[in-house]
């Protein structure tokens, strides 16, 4: 689609949020320490905002639902005990921006983490789970000429990293 600048880290700030807020209201809520490491030198990136924020937004619903998951399997007795992190960090390195996403739910196994990109690929029950959002979000990175990498350990974490050029024509 159409891309224009934007101050991404700005960006990133309101749809964190949104994503925090959303999550609050429309499920069971849980507990979530939300940490932002933006960096300064990213300022203003070429890309569509629509399109962009959904994969803000898309990823960040990801990371609410699997820690989620996590609290609530858990034993009731430990559930306080877990603190459950949400990192967003932003790098500009050159002309490129990276933006990496990561919380410490369940992780993603070897076994499905080369699916779950594809489209309706989701391990969520009924109605849950659309399958739609990360192959959506790959599709918008490619969009915009980046690359998208899932690191996780499972059980431990699951990061997104992503790369874009700041000023993609
Ligand atoms: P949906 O959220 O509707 O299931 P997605 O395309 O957003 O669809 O995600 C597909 C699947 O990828 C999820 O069902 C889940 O199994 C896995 N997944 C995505 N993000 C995470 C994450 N942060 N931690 C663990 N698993 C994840
Ligand atoms: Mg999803």
């Amino acid at each position: 689609g159409e891309k224009e600048k934007i101050d991404l880290n700005e960006m990133i700030k309101e749809y964190v949020n949104l994503a925090f807020h959303g999550m609050r209201a429309n499920k069971k809520a849980i507990n979530v320490k939300i940490d932002l490491a933006l960096d300064l030198e990213v300022g203003q990136v070429r890309l569509n905002p629509e399109e962009f924020s959904r994969v803000i937004l898309n990823l960040c619903n990801n990371a609410f639902d699997t820690l989620r998951e996590k609290i609530y399997s858990l034993p009731e007795s430990e559930q306080n005990d877990f603190h459950a992190l949400l990192t967003v960090q932003t790098i500009c390195d050159g002309n490129q921006i990276v933006i990496i996403i990561k919380d410490n739910g369940m992780g993603v196994s070897s076994e499905i983490k080369d699916k779950i990109l594809e489209p309706f690929f989701t391990t969520k029950k009924g109605k849950e789970g659309t399958g739609l959002g990360l192959s959506i979000t790959n599709d918008i990175i490619k969009d915009h000429g980046g690359t998208i990498v899932i690191n996780s350990d499972e059980g431990v974490f699951t990061e997104f990293v992503i790369t874009i050029p700041k000023n993609k024509k």
